[in-house]
């Protein structure tokens, strides 16, 4: 992705922070990032942009269809590159570690179910709430509730 051209087409000057916060999304070993993640590297960088101005960026870049933005419970909105494909999500409660997964009889199923419902789909999302290894080794069940973030 020739960066600084996409920002052109959209019309943003390609400032080094709008540049940088979508480096940091092809870099970042976090592929799902909220405001406050992306806030929190730039100002590590030394990029002293304000909480609501990475938000807004990152919403224009959402606006625009370079990142996707996620709405999943219990979490702040995160974003991810677009990167085109589809794929579903599963999300600690406790650690809210991210995990894409993508299941040819689950997709085949949904669109099965549509079907014979009389639906056409155009998207879906499905996301799957429970504990990661880490945390689901260290918690009681019942435990992760409490330490949910917001
Ligand atoms: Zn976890
Ligand atoms: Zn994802």
């Amino acid at each position: 992705m020739d960066i600084p051209q996409e920002l052109r087409k959209l019309g943003l000057k390609a400032t080094l922070p709008r540049l940088r916060i979508l480096q940091l999304f092809q870099e970042s070993k976090s592929k799902h990032m909220n405001a406050d993640d992306v806030y929190r590297l730039l100002h590590d960088e030394g990029i002293d942009m304000g909480l609501a101005t990475v938000y807004r960026v990152l919403m224009q870049f959402a606006d625009a269809g370079i990142l996707i933005r996620r709405h999943f419970e219990s979490v702040a909105s995160v974003f991810e590159l677009n990167e085109g494909g589809h794929h579903d999500h599963l999300i600690c409660t406790n650690c809210g570690k991210m995990e894409e997964f993508l299941d040819a009889e689950i997709e085949q199923r949904q669109e099965a179910v549509a079907r014979e419902r009389n639906f056409v789909l155009h998207e879906h999302s499905l996301s799957l709430y429970g504990f990661c290894g880490d945390c689901a080794d260290t918690l009681k069940p019942g435990v992760g509730k409490r330490f949910r973030r917001n």
